[in-house]
């Protein structure tokens, strides 16, 4: 099943398990008498298709049972969604056993979640490469956060033009893999998010971003804000109110110095704990900016009733911005929409001066991207925010163009 994981947080096990019970219901009624269905363990079902099929026969009652699936659930008074991934593998060619066949069918599913769910995929030899690689990634993200060595948080600074100050930092993750080098977030966090390993450096981040910033002010280089990235997982886990309390009690980070993005497809998928949990933060004091904005089709009623304070817009908006009218269009209605509903607006992914004017032009002063800094290590944004920022605008854009180049 897709997305299994967030039902049980949101609504508790025990209409968790009405809903598996509903859908074995469905297995047993989308195959055959002669086939097997069982659950080998959490929401995982596995069918048997015995006889003589056709190759193609596997994917057309991977459909049937896809459809059969998707329609809503009832479980006492809530109405629930999901949908699932599903992995074939085909005797004898894919696996002489049934030891064989199911790990195929399980890496068979894997890529079908990976292909973007509520789909199926067939076993090939080529996805056991994948996975394999995929496995060797999870396995080393464990030993990384035991290790607490392979992990950075680099930093990079956001500015604002109307006097070229710098307002705060982002804090982003680095992996340094023993083999592979730096592995950037879209590589691990995805994976880190499927297996849950996200709550441990989650964790991490929080406290790490904190004392930084923490020290960084007691070294008297300003009243800056640090935003960290929160992913769904952590924000509907439960105890992220509770984490963060006790990260700014340690570092003795005050509450108003500390901001959480949250990409704006998290809250699209929301039915209310998201929202809890951001109230409760803001009440503490701590800011709360939509990242990506412009990309997750939240509405305009929806948009006005979230406890936020700011909207990012997204990357790929700015980075449109000279070429095509309909990124300046769009880059122009987020910002009337945040000045018609009292938010803040940063641009993120600034790489030109030209997007820079732009953005001017529209009234978007607060800006972050590589034209200012690329995200830097420790000492670096140190000396960054001792420095202030480069001069952008005047000629002296070389200045500028060494510090992009510096960093990572
Ligand atoms: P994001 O939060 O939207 O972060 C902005 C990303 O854009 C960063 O990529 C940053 O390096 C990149 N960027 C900044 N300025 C520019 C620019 O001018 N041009 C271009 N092309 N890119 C620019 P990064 O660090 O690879 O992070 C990617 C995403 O991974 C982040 O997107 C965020 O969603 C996620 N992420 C990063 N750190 C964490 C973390 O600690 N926890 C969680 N849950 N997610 C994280
Ligand atoms: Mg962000
Ligand atoms: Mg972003």
């Amino acid at each position: 099943l897709d997305e299994f994981k967030a039902v049980n947080d949101r609504f508790g096990h025990s209409v968790g398990d009405g809903l598996l019970k509903q859908v074995a219901e469905r297995l047993v009624d989308a195959v055959r008498e002669s086939d097997s269905v069982a659950r080998l363990g959490g929401d995982e079902f596995t069918v048997i298709l015995e006889g003589n099929h056709r190759v193609e026969d596997a994917g057309h009652v991977a459909t049937k049972i896809l459809r059969s699936l998707q329609v809503p659930y009832h479980v006492g008074p809530h109405k629930l969604h999901v949908t699932a991934s599903i992995g074939i593998a085909l005797y004898p060619v894919d696996g002489q056993n049934s030891q064989e066949l199911l790990r195929d069918a399980d890496i068979a599913m894997y890529s079908a979640k990976a292909a973007g769910k509520n789909t199926y995929q067939y076993f090939t030899p080529e996805l056991r490469e994948k996975t394999s690689e995929r496995l060797h990634l999870i396995d080393g993200l464990r030993r990384a956060i035991e290790a607490r060595q392979e992990l950075e948080l680099v930093y990079q600074p956001k500015i604002d033009i109307r006097d070229n100050s710098i307002i705060g930092v982002e804090a982003l993750v680095r992996w340094h893999h023993p083999e592979l080098g730096l592995v950037l977030p879209d590589r691990f966090v995805p994976l880190a998010e499927e297996t849950d390993l996200i709550l441990p450096i989650g964790d991490w981040v929080i406290v790490e971003a904190c004392r930084q910033m923490k020290a960084w002010q007691v070294a008297g280089l300003g009243e800056l804000t640090v935003s960290v990235n929160v992913s769904s997982r952590q924000l509907r886990h439960g105890d992220l109110v509770e984490k963060i309390e006790v990260a700014l009690a340690e570092t003795g980070l005050a509450p108003e110095f500390l901001e959480i993005e949250i990409t704006e497809g998290t809250l699209v998928e929301d039915t209310g704990l998201a929202t809890r949990t951001l109230e409760r933060l803001r009440a503490m004091g701590v800011q709360v900016s939509i990242d990506d904005f412009g990309t997750g089709y939240s509405s305009l009623g929806y948009l006005q009733r979230l406890p936020i304070d700011r909207l990012k817009i997204d990357r790929t908006f700015v980075r449109d911005l000279p070429v095509s009218d309909d990124a300046t269009a769009l880059s122009a209605a987020v910002v009337g929409l945040a000045q018609s509903l009292h938010l803040d607006v940063v641009a993120e992914g600034v790489e030109t001066i030209e997007q820079l004017e732009i953005l001017r032009s529209l009234d978007c002063f607060k800006v972050q991207g590589f034209l200012i800094a690329r995200p830097l290590h420790v000492e670096q944004a140190r000396q960054f925010l001792e420095d202030g920022p480069p001069p952008i605008l005047g000629q002296d854009a070389a200045a500028s163009t060494e510090v992009a180049q510096s960093a990572i």
